[in-house]
């Protein structure tokens, strides 16, 4: 962020701080425009270079939060460019808001938009999935057999969420006898509400977990198991309640001291913690869920359970010569690419942005923010016969919602640096309530913005 860009955002939290009746409207915009953490810092802006001329056609799989801010920014540097997007969704889904529907805080209709409306003039959308991509022949075949030769790939296709992985689930059921899922969808994250509420009404137990794969937003079973907690409290049924958050590994959280704050919250809070549990299977019927452990098979009964499933590439890409061919990343098909350039490792004029990355860290709207304009500089460097120097350093950021009204905006890098972009004025480890607002209103305008290349 620019100079300018820290002191506008400082003046305008300082302002907040001091006098919360003074955030409008305007004052939030300024502030997700100005760079309020998260995923709201502005980028370098490169529309202000003379655009380069080119006719490379370039396709871009995937229109998500990656594919259609990569559209955005490249009609904004390139002039003549065939640029072309192929997803078959025509919705588009704010997922970062899913949390806040399956936590009643807004309406499922507050996450969903259409694609179309986010392409830019001049950019083909073809609203098919990508069945097979090749990247020898330079082409893709989309799911009618329509093939798509390209001279520049990006593929963001985003990931799979791969339900079908756990034994006995059942997405339908999601919203019914005590089965919550955050991740599905728009309706399942508001059917996971009406499940949750109840469960706040009644008590009992709950059980939260994470999967054993990568997964995009790794924050977001930490803070819905915090939601819950609070919705017990405020109604009164806390003492009738167990909650047990299940870790798939040693930690709960990547970043050690932010894992280290999160054991101290679930500790005071009365979360049991437990670690290395992998969920395995479930007895929708009797509301049992499986974890696989190093000592076997453990049972746990449950009366609500926040299902998260295992998250890998999505099967066109999996199933092509993309993904990382060895190491940790290769059986889930997350896609080899530098992790400060998000080029190919070995396909030079191909590029991989947003989830479907295979680098260390993000999978967050707030790393799309900080890979695309990385990975179009590098791109339209090479059309023109030059070297970028951009480099993505893994900037990601979680707004991790610890109750109602509070949360802790942390931000970090590839090197498990803190990187707060309010130094001195939002402490990451901080339960506060601007974070919260950043969170549920001063981060959907600058991700609109993102989408349309303007933040
Ligand atoms: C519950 C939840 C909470 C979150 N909270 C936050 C948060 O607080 N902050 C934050 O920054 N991020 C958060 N995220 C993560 C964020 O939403 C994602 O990281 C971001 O959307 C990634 O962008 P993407 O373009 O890679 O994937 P997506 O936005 O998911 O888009 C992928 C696109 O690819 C398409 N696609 C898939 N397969 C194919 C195919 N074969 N052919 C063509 N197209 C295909 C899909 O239809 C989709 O449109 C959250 C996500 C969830 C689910």
């Amino acid at each position: 962020m620019n100079e300018e860009g820290v002191n506008m955002s400082k003046e305008v939290v300082s302002k907040i701080l001091s006098d919360p009746g003074s955030l409008d409207r305007r004052s939030f915009l300024k502030l997700g425009a100005a760079g309020a953490g998260s995923m709201l810092l502005l980028p370098a802006n490169a529309s202000a270079a003379p655009k380069v001329k080119s006719s490379a056609r370039i396709v871009i799989a995937g229109a998500g939060a990656a594919g259609l801010t990569a559209a955005a920014q490249l009609m904004q540097r390139l002039e003549g460019a065939q640029i072309t997007l192929v997803d078959a969704r025509k919705e588009h889904f704010y997922q970062p808001g899913f949390t806040l529907v399956a936590g009643g805080i807004k309406p499922a209709s507050y996450v969903v938009s259409a694609t179309k409306d986010y392409v830019p003039a001049g950019v083909e959308l073809i609203e098919e999935a990508v069945a097979e991509i090749d990247p020898e022949g330079k082409k893709l075949v989309t799911a009618s057999g329509k093939p798509l030769p390209y001279d520049y790939l990006i593929v963001a296709t985003g990931l799979k969420l791969d339900y079908a992985a756990i034994e006995g689930m059942d997405v339908e059921q999601i919203g019914h006898n005590g089965l919550g899922s955050i991740y599905h969808s728009p309706e399942k994250a508001a059917a996971t509400w009406q499940a949750m509420s109840q469960f706040a009404d009644t008590g009992g137990v709950g059980v939260f977990l994470r999967p054993g794969t990568e997964m995009k937003c790794a924050g977001a079973p930490l803070k819905y198991t915090f939601i819950t907690d609070d919705y017990l409290r405020r109604r009164g049924n806390r003492g009738k309640a167990e909650l047990i958050y299940n870790a798939n590994n040693k930690v709960l959280f990547s970043v050690p001291i932010v894992s280290e704050k999160v054991r101290m919250l679930f500790g005071e809070r009365d979360v049991k913690m437990n670690y290395e549990r992998i969920l395995t299977a479930l007895d929708l019927g009797k509301k049992i869920a499986t974890f696989k452990t190093a000592e076997g098979p453990v049972e746990l009964g449950y009366d609500f359970i926040n299902v998260i499933p295992p998250m890998r590439a999505a099967d066109a890409v999996r199933n092509s010569p993309l993904p990382w061919q060895e190491g940790n990343w290769a059986a889930d098909g997350w896609i080899e690419v530098n992790k400060h350039n998000l080029r190919h490792a070995r396909f030079d004029n191909v590029f991989a942005v947003g989830d479907v990355a295979g680098v260390p860290k993000g999978k967050t709207a707030a790393s799309v923010k900080w890979q695309v304009p990385v990975a179009i500089d590098h791109l339209v460097a090479q059309i023109e016969g030059k070297e970028s120097q951009a480099h993505y350093g893994g900037y990601t950021s979680c707004p991790l919602i610890t109750r109602l009204g509070q949360a802790m905006l942390i931000e970090f890098d590839y090197k498990d640096n803190l990187t707060p972009s309010f130094p001195g004025i939002i402490a990451p480890l901080e339960e506060l309530w601007i974070s919260w607002v950043m969170k549920t209103m001063a981060l959907k305008p600058t991700y609109i913005s993102m989408l349309r290349g303007r933040a």
